[in-house]
């Protein structure tokens, strides 16, 4: 494992301030700082806390991009609170998401499984009842466990398995809500979204949760936060920090955003940068939020619980793919994620990991933290143990039947299943993935021959299209999935 301790106010490199230069700039800023990292390759000698944490803590920001955060390098969307995490924690250079989508990502992260091993392909899919979740894992070792979810995972999906307390929105518990969001689709300043649980509410409901546990009894939070997704619709103030207009004189919802609204004509320049910035205010909303739960936390009086950090994927804000959302390819926009580790007696905290790290890591990472056996726990490697020099250092992702991804160092290999063509791409010099530097197997090379032999698979058998309760059916098409 490659480390090294960041001063990371004299660290950070000036950036300019057009939002499409600000996320070029950081995209290199990133591959130049990883890469450093990667030639340094000094050994960890960190030594396990000697007093583990009790308890965990998860947050899976959705549709977060790591380049947001300030503690990735951004220089103008405030996020204190998660900034001053990040200095207290391990902050992983890169981590990727296995899925550019909500709910298998999610299903990979809880379960330490791959989605071609889970067999989940889109937000319509329900985890099956047989994987062990991590909440699974740690309510049988006597954790109390509550999961606080919202959007697509406000509906069942099997992610709520292992929890006594979810917030689950069930059919008829609220009136009209998924009628509201359909009228929102489509429309500006989509004020109906906010009928998904806030990071505010969530937080709230989490606090209030924890008082409830005993003194001395171990807990599993779960906290998804929903705020980044689309459709971008800060609160006030957060909706005119980044903005120049007045909310709602210009288009944002979902449709048009993903290039689905054929009735409507495409988004001027200005409206793009106007949308991102509400996209960026989102990410400051979130950020206060979690702020009162650190707050919190800290007031309870008692040791800190491990607090792990991350994203469910990326989001593409237009940049060359000429979109915004998610789902649509294995990009770095869509696939890079922040992931924090904070474990109050680390002694490692404030440094930034080269290592490589993908969702799955997360489970077993959490469960060595707590200074639990990882017993038959399968997958995944635990990014705090020392770095063994025969470690995987790949990451992989997967898109549909067809798309499968892998990265090692700052290379990337990308395979379209349906014709057999292969893309490999320097991400060092070629951050937005624009020129791949070979294009058929054949002349790839070695380098990444064990990437391409890593994606081999057998062309997937065509997807069924599950069963799906009507109410979370409904709210996929609302936010644009379905079309
Ligand atoms: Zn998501």
């Amino acid at each position: 494992m490659t480390k090294i301790k960041l001063n990371r106010r004299s660290d950070r490199l000036r950036c300019r301030r057009s939002a499409d230069q600000r996320v070029w700039v950081a995209s290199v800023c990133h591959w130049a700082v990883a890469l450093m990292f990667v030639m340094l390759s000094a050994a960890s000698c960190r030594k396990p806390p000697a007093v583990p944490p009790q308890s965990l803590l998860l947050i899976t920001a959705d549709t977060l991009r790591a380049d947001r955060l300030g503690a990735y390098g951004h220089h103008v969307i405030r996020t204190p609170n998660l900034d001053q995490l990040a200095r207290r924690s391990q902050q992983f250079s890169t981590c990727y998401s296995q899925y550019p989508l909500t709910v298998p990502s999610h299903a990979s992260l809880m379960t330490s499984r791959y989605p071609d091993d889970l067999d989940m392909w889109t937000n319509r899919d329900t985890l099956a009842a047989d994987a062990e979740t991590l909440a699974e894992f740690l309510n049988r070792r006597g954790f109390r466990t509550a999961a606080f979810t919202s959007g697509i995972l406000s509906f069942p999906c099997g992610l709520e398995q292992g929890f006594e307390h979810v917030t689950l929105r069930r059919k008829g518990s609220e009136r009209r809500p998924v009628t509201e969001l359909l009228q929102a689709a489509g429309s500006a300043g989509s004020a109906a979204e906010r009928r998904f649980a806030s990071a505010d509410d969530l937080v709230r409901q989490a606090i209030s949760w924890l008082d409830g546990i005993a003194e001395g009894e171990r807990y599993f939070i779960w906290l998804h936060l929903w705020e980044p997704h689309m459709a971008y619709d800060p609160a006030p103030p957060y909706n005119q920090v980044y903005n120049r207009r007045q909310p709602g004189t210009y288009r944002s919802g979902p449709r048009l955003l993903m290039g689905r609204a054929d009735d409507q004509p495409p988004l001027t320049d200005e409206e793009i940068q106007e949308v991102i910035g509400l996209y960026d205010g989102e990410v400051s909303q979130m950020d206060g939020a979690l702020g009162m739960f650190f707050r919190a936390l800290a007031a309870r009086g008692e040791p800190l619980p491990l607090i792990c950090f991350t994203a469910d994927h990326g989001e593409c804000l237009r940049g060359p793919r000429d979109y915004f959302g998610h789902g649509r390819g294995l990009y770095e926009d869509e696939v890079a994620v922040p992931l924090l580790v904070f474990c109050q007696s680390d002694t490692a905290a404030g440094v930034l990991v080269s290592r490589a790290a993908e969702l799955v890591d997360v489970a077993p990472t959490a469960v060595r933290g707590l200074g639990l056996d990882l017993g038959p726990w399968r997958g995944g490697r635990d990014l705090l143990a020392p770095q063994a020099d025969d470690v995987d250092q790949t990451a992989r992702m997967y898109l549909g039947s067809h798309y499968r991804a892998a990265v090692e160092g700052t290379t990337k290999v990308l395979l379209d299943a349906s014709d057999g063509s292969c893309f490999v791409y320097d991400l060092l010099a070629d951050a937005q993935e624009l020129n791949p530097v070979a294009v058929r197997p054949e002349d790839a090379g070695d380098k990444t021959a064990r990437l391409r032999q890593l994606l081999a698979f057998e062309q997937a058998s065509p997807q069924q299209t599950p069963e799906v309760a009507a109410d979370r059916l409904e709210a996929l098409e609302a936010l644009g999935y379905l079309n």
